[in-house]
Order: C-alpha cells, then structure tokens, then sequence
C-alpha cells in the first residue's frame, strides 16, 4: 500500500464514473475542483459520483476546492488571442477595454499608480515579457521584449510587486459558500502573500459556521515564500505550487524552494504538497519522460505528504495511466526511503509530550519489528498525524468515531482512515482495530500490527500501545 497521496484534479477528461472508479481503483486519494476553470454544477455533479464510489469502495476520497485568488488577469482580447510582436509598443489599461495587439487591460484599477519604469509584465506563463517604457496620462507604455500570443482572463505576473487587493474576491467568496454546502474537506488558498490572508479565509469561514475545512496556502509568489513560518502557522498545510511559483522566481531556484518549504511543513507538523507538472507529458503520451519519473520520486524522497496531478487528470489523453504510473513510481521512491533516519530526524524537532512518545515507540516498533500496520484510535487526528509525522515504514490505519476527523486525515503521508463507531472498552478498541487492519489490507494468519489509542476517550489522550498477531 503506497503512503503518499494522489490529490487528481477533476475535469472535463476525468468527470465520468468509470474514469473515476478506475483512478479511485488506480490509486487517487483526493478530488481537487480548481474553481478558477470549473463552475459549480459540474463540481457537484463530479463530487456525487465521487461520494457513490467513497460508498463503493469503502475508502474516504477527501475533497478539495482550490480557489482563484486575488490574481492580476488579462481583460478580453479580441478574438479571445492577440499576438504581440517583439519590439512593437503597446498601451495598458486598469479600465476594461477589448484588447488588441496593440493595446489591452489588466483586471486591478490602481495598476498606473503601483508599478514604475522598467518593471516587467509578464503574460502567457512567462512566454510574453512586456516592460514598462512610461506612464502615459491613463495607461501604461510598454515594449514587447519577448514574443507571443496572449489569451481573453489570462494570469498577468508583475513579480515582486504588492498589489493592494483584497484576498478576498466576491468570487471568491462565492466559491468558499458552495465548499461549505459540498461540505468539502480541503481549501487550498491560491496567491497567499502572508498569514493575514489566511485569516481571512479563516475569519470567513467562522462567520459561514464552517468548523471543519482545512486550509492549505498555496506557495506561488514571492512574498509567501518570505512569510511561510507565519503562513504555516496559521495553515493546515502548504502547496508548493510550481506553476504559477515557477514564473515569479527563476525556475532554476524551483527545485531548492521546493525542498526547504516541504521540509518546513514537516517541521511544522503541517500538510506539505508538491503540485503541477509531474507527468505532464501524459497529458498527450502514454509514457512519461525520464526527468518527470525522477521529478515524481523526488518529491517523495523530499518528504511530501502528497503529490497532485492538474492537466494531466482535467484535460489529458490518459488520466487512469497517469495515476497507475503516480503509483508506481510513489511506491518505488518509498521501498528506497531510510525509515530509521526519517524517524530520528523529526524527533529533533519534536516536543516531548506524552502523545509524541507514545508515536515515536509505536514508529520505531513497528520499523524494527517489521509489522505490518499501525492502527490509530484517535478522537481529533491528533495521535495519527504525529505517528505520520514520524515517517513510518509500514501504513497506518485511522479509526475516528468522529466523521469530520476521519475527511482530514486523507492527506497525511501513511494514513488510512476508517470511521468507526465510539469503543466503550480497551479491549474493544484492540479487537476492532485488528479487524479494521485485517480488512483494509488483507492481512495473514502470524501478521503482526501495533495498535495504538486512548481510553477512555474523555481524557483525550493516547495512553497505551499494544502489538497484536493476527
Ligand atoms: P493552479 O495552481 O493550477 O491553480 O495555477 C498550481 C500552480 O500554480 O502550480
Ligand atoms: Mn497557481
């Protein structure tokens, strides 16, 4: 059984059920709708199918919405493209207007007084460079400096420029009131610039009465970057979101941001995502190149609790095979991994507590005895994201009576969770984590498992570990 997890977007190549049922079947843990593409009935009718399979299978698929943020965006181009030909000038608005080749708008008012001479537009993913000659008395003068068509709603990036918007969009906003009614399990915030936004969302959520979703930052600017100790702080996770992160940096700087930042969620006990590009080349071939098998393990090896497919799942050619290869090359970095350094490394930085001795025994335990699984009680998630945390060889199965616990657990490294009725006994806990392990992964006779929880419940701490054969 692989630990790290398949997050898919779900689009127009992957929205049918027996797409679906074979990536469930292939190895997706969880569904991401990016609602800067999708509108909401074909997500609800996409979330349906995936709550039938959930049934089906008898397997928690998390559902994860991703927003559009607070992104500066081309206006509508004539023809809905336009090309820009190098060394021509061209005129930039903050006001709507139809654009053409030689003139189009930005969707942010304040665009003349935020930017100066010399500071670069970038377009197209970073094919187009625009640089800003002077400021004429209502537009800006550019030159073309590279080449290139550009698209009706595009994303514009002006790098390292703070614009003064509001995180928040009535768009936005909109998109976090259907999550609610979906009842999603995960928000994952586009153009995080500091924690501030975070809480904004966080702030939002309270007033909606939404006490559940879990929020993950996406890292695709600069200013998050700088701020990502406060932005984790306030987060459930981070996305290492290299599409958009690797147009404002040099993409050279990608490999090593992407390291330092999954590290730090580590560290910080939080989610950390590695996003965008994988297996690209599946989108249109059945085999991924090299470079991408090496990027995708990679990103395990890097510590990644999740690794997330976008183009390759919404609009490519082979969104099962995808998967399948995902898996495999996810299964192959994890049979190199070094368990026994993973485990004595976040134990450094662990503070000592009954819950994390408790996970660090249970780790190592399960690591030297070879057993088969660990089987986490847990009340809140608490004691199964700390034995996650701990990296362990073997997976680990969640039992939760609480349903809400069970949905966030779908993105942490190792975890299997299964929700369970409330246990009134030690032994009844042992008993029914042993069948949950017996099920889940078709143990045999002589198996060994460790089970871990708390009892009774009210104390709301993990107090005993106890190795089971099957
Ligand atoms: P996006 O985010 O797919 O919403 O742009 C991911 C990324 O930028 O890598
Ligand atoms: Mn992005």
């Amino acid at each position: 059984m692989k630990k790290t997890k398949i997050i898919c977007t779900i689009g127009p190549s992957s929205n049918h059920i027996d797409i679906l049922r074979k990536m469930v079947e292939a190895g997706m843990d969880v569904a991401r709708f990016n609602l800067s593409h999708s509108n909401h009935s074909s997500c609800h009718d996409a979330i349906e199918k995936i709550r039938k399979l959930e049934q089906e299978y008898q397997k928690t698929i998390g559902i994860l919405f991703d927003t559009n943020g607070p992104e500066l965006r081309l206006g509508r181009m004539e023809e809905d493209a336009c090309f820009l030909k190098k060394g021509s000038e061209v005129k930039v608005y903050g006001m709507p207007i139809l654009g053409t080749s030689t003139e189009f708008s930005i969707n942010y008012a304040n665009l003349l007084e935020d930017v100066s001479i010399n500071t670069k537009l970038l377009l197209s993913d970073g094919k187009v460079v625009l640089r800003i000659v002077s400021k004429l008395e209502n537009c800006l003068l550019c030159v073309v400096e590279e080449e290139g068509f550009v698209y009706s709603n595009r994303t514009v990036h002006i790098p390292n420029i703070r614009f003064n918007m509001d995180y928040l969009s009535e768009k936005d906003k909109e998109d976090i009131r259907f999550a609610v009614e979906e009842k999603v399990d995960f928000l994952a915030l586009s153009f995080v610039r500091s924690h501030f936004d975070v809480l904004d969302v966080t702030d939002y959520l309270i007033e909606l009465g939404d006490d559940h979703i879990q929020l993950i930052s996406k890292i695709e600017n600069n200013d998050a970057i700088e701020e990502i100790d406060d932005i984790l702080k306030d987060s459930d996770g981070i996305m290492v979101a290299r599409g958009d992160l690797g147009v404002e940096i040099p993409v050279e700087k990608l490999p090593g941001i992407q390291k330092i930042m999954i590290e730090k969620a580590k560290e910080a006990n939080k989610i950390g995502i590695v996003a965008t590009e994988l297996l690209s080349t599946m989108e249109i071939d059945s085999k991924p190149t090299r470079a991408e098998v090496s990027d995708v393990y990679n990103a395990v090896i890097d510590g990644s609790d999740a690794i997330m497919l976008s183009g390759e799942t919404t609009i490519g050619n082979y969104p099962v095979e995808t998967v399948e290869m995902m898996r495999k090359i996810i299964i192959s970095a994890e049979e190199d991994m070094d368990y026994i350094s993973l485990l004595e490394n976040a134990m450094r930085s662990e503070k000592q507590d009954v819950t994390s001795s408790i996970a660090y025994s249970v780790v190592d335990s399960a690591n030297r005895l070879s057993l088969k699984a660990i089987v986490a009680s847990t009340n809140s998630g608490y004691t199964a994201k700390k034995i996650s945390r701990f990296r362990p060889k073997c997976p680990i199965i969640a039992t939760s009576p609480n349903e809400d616990t069970v949905r966030s657990l779908a993105l942490y490294f190792g975890i299997y969770p299964k929700l369970v009725n409330e246990y009134l006994s030690t032994d009844e806990i042992v008993d029914s984590c042993k069948r949950e392990a017996i099920q889940a992964l078709q143990l045999h006779a002589h198996d060994q498992i460790i089970i871990t929880g708390g009892f009774p419940a009210s104390l709301n701490n993990t107090n005993f570990m106890k190795i089971e054969e099957i």
